[in-house]
Parts: C-alpha cells; structure tokens; sequence
C-alpha cells in the first residue's frame, strides 16, 4: 500500500519566527503518520527551529534543496550529509525553479539524487513540463527524459524508497491548477517510466506527487485518482490552516 504523501514547499519565504509559530500551530492537528504522511521543505536555515518545535514529531521536516557534494569549497551550498545528520529524512531535487534560474541541468539532479541516497535521505524528485510542450505533443518525451535522467545509475533498492512529483511548470504558482485527468496522466506516465526502467513491482511501490496550485478546495479531486498518491504544494503550504486542511483532505 502506497501511504499518501501531502507535502508542503515553502520556497524563499517565511522567517525562523513564522516557521516556529506555523511548527506550534500545527501541533496534534495532522493525521497519524502511518494514514497520511505530510512533510515540509523549508529553506535551510529554518530547519533546526523546526524540528526543536515539531514536538508531536509528525510532520517530516525536509529541506528543498542541497548539493551533491558531501563537503568541500563550495560557498553557499547545503550538503547532503549535514542535514541527513540534523534528522531530515526528504529533499526536493530538482524543482523547475532550481531547473530554470539556477541552471540545473539532468546531469546536476542526477548527481543530486545519487547524493541524498548516499547520505540516507529520500529525494523528492520533481519532473516538470511547459504549456508549449504540452500542446506540441512532446510532453511525454520531457517526462520521460527527465525521470530516466535522475535515476541514471541509482540502484533498484534506491529507486524504491524514491518519490517523484509531477509538476506541470504551467501549474506551479499560477492558480491554473492540472485537472484531475492531466495529474492522473502525469502521474501514470512516470509509474510507466519507472516500470520500464526497473519492474512493475517497483513502479507500483513508489509515491508519484501532483504539484501545481494545489488549494483545500481541489484536492480531494486530486488525491481520487489512482496514480496520484499525494501532492506537493507551494503556495498553500505557507498559512498553517490550509496546510492542516491539506493533511486531513480524507475529513
Ligand atoms: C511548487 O512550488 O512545487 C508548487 C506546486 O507551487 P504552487 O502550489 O504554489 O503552485
């Protein structure tokens, strides 16, 4: 059984005072663990705020980002293996934003993947794709391409424990949110992808997420389909009320 996955990404916002004060708002209103997973990808220098406020140790506490060195001369970076050892269990690799202003390219999130397996985390890979390539029919092969390209020599044992989200770069902070036909889609397409590369077993085990606009109000739209085992929002993550709403999407 695939245990959904409802995950926040708070992207360059918030403080270490509103992060704390969204940890304690939290507190005992998300549903157990072993239902509905939720997690939050926070900006680095919030993370050890949040975890010391996560007292009911619920919510997983993940960061967004990190290198795919372990340490070393690169000024301004996260490394993998500092934050495996502070308890953070996820990292997104691989947003369209990291992809498009920070030049990430398939090779960097493949390093990246390869990383935070080495260093005993869970990436959250996310693959995105363009309105453009939407209505030119090439989508599929974006998809794919960007999928076979992170798990370029990741073991089967690895690929796993992987989560992999679905995010239309059209979808993402626009308000335009995928129907439920486009995620289930999307989210079909890369379960294929990844039966291709490794088994249908192994396909049928990982949590495929839809991210873009995900709101209170749509997603248990979302969460119906068969191949959407959770979501990955941005905007709606930040205020603590539509993120406790978001967790309990089966009330
Ligand atoms: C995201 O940043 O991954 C995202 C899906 O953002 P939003 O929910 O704001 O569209």
């Amino acid at each position: 059984m695939r245990i959904p996955l409802i995950a926040g990404n708070w992207k360059m916002n918030k403080s270490v005072a509103s992060a704390k004060q969204f940890m304690t708002a939290i507190q005992g209103k998300l549903p157990a663990a072993d239902q509905v997973e939720t997690a939050v990808a926070a900006p680095a220098l919030f993370l050890q705020t949040m975890l010391e406020a996560n007292t009911d140790n619920v919510l997983r506490v993940a960061a967004e980002a990190c290198y795919y060195e372990d340490e070393g001369a690169y000024t301004g970076e996260t490394s993998p293996k500092a934050l495996h050892e502070m308890g953070i269990p996820y990292t997104i690799v691989g947003h369209s934003e990291r992809r498009r202003y920070f030049n990430e390219t398939d090779d960097v999130i493949n390093r990246k993947v390869q990383a935070v397996f080495r260093n005993g985390m869970t990436p959250i890979v996310c693959c995105d794709e363009t309105m453009g390539r939407r209505e030119s029919g090439e989508r599929i092969h974006w998809v794919v391409n960007q999928v076979s390209a992170a798990l370029k020599g990741v073991s089967a044992e690895d690929a796993a424990k992987i989560v992999i989200a679905y995010e239309p770069s059209w979808a993402i902070g626009s308000g335009t949110t995928a129907s439920t036909d486009q995620a289930e889609e999307g989210c079909y397409l890369i379960r294929q992808t990844l039966a291709d590369i490794y088994s249908d077993d192994l396909a049928n085990g990982v949590r495929v997420l839809y991210g873009g606009s995900v709101k209170p109000d749509n997603i248990a739209g979302i969460m119906g389909r068969d191949n959407v085992d959770g979501v990955l929002a941005g905007g709606s993550s930040l205020d603590e009320s539509s993120f406790i709403k978001l967790a309990n999407y089966q009330n």
